[in-house]
């Protein structure tokens, strides 16, 4: 670890994750992706908690502009579509297997790194609804952005089909989260569930709702 690996997360990382999320984070490791102007996209999560809780999910996007442009597709269908398709096409599935072990054998490199070690309690447990199911694109696009393209074969998709609002190549940072306000300091989501979220979250939580009114357990996830 220098201070030139882009992995690594310092004072102002955690601020704009802080920022970007509308709540202090914890627990977070290393940055998963950037943005080409610097900053965090994904946040790296360590496989075990501070409390000691294990925790699977390993890469969690904040940048505000993909995670709405993500909850657009969950709203519009595109996780039951992809399900489907994975239980017609065997070569997709067998690739979304692949990023199932892939994400597995980044998250045990991730804890080895971190002097977390072995999570026993979530061996072969993922995430997103990986290896068989679409339960979370937000997760698939995360884990597409923090390993890069070709190994996650539904979150280069998903993020093939938000180009419209974000793409790599370009910065849009530019106003997508309060750096006027105090950074949060305080984990308020007990008392404050939706007062407190952003209008991005708040868009995101209605699509969620929408979406999970509409569609199957496969239609909403928990972002
Ligand atoms: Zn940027």
């Amino acid at each position: 670890m220098t201070e030139h690996n882009p992995l690594t997360l310092d004072e102002q990382d955690l601020e704009t994750l802080s920022r970007q999320l509308g709540r202090p984070v914890r627990d977070v490791v290393e940055i998963g992706a950037r943005c080409v102007c610097g900053n965090p996209l994904v946040a790296t999560t360590a496989p075990r908690l501070g409390n000691g809780i294990p925790f699977p999910t390993t890469y969690y996007l904040t940048h505000p502009v993909i995670t709405a442009a993500v909850s657009r597709l969950e709203a519009a269908g595109v996780m039951s579509e992809m399900s489907t398709r994975l239980h017609e096409d065997p070569r997709l599935a067998e690739r979304y297997r692949q990023a199932h072990g892939a994400y597995l054998a980044a998250r045990s490199a991730i804890g080895e790194r971190s002097g977390i070690g072995p999570v026993p309690e979530i061996d072969g447990v993922s995430a997103g609804g990986m290896p068989t199911r679409v339960k979370c694109l937000h997760v698939l696009v995360g884990h597409s952005l923090a390993a890069g393209r070709g190994v996650n074969p539904l979150g280069d998709e998903a993020l093939d089909a938000i180009a419209e609002w974000w793409t790599p190549e370009q910065c849009r940072c530019d106003g997508a989260w309060s750096t006027d306000a105090p950074v949060p300091e305080r984990d308020l989501s007990r008392h404050t569930k939706t007062q407190g979220l952003a209008p991005e979250d708040l868009d995101r939580k209605r699509a969620e709702r929408r979406s999970a009114g509409t569609g199957g357990t496969d239609a909403h996830c928990s972002h």
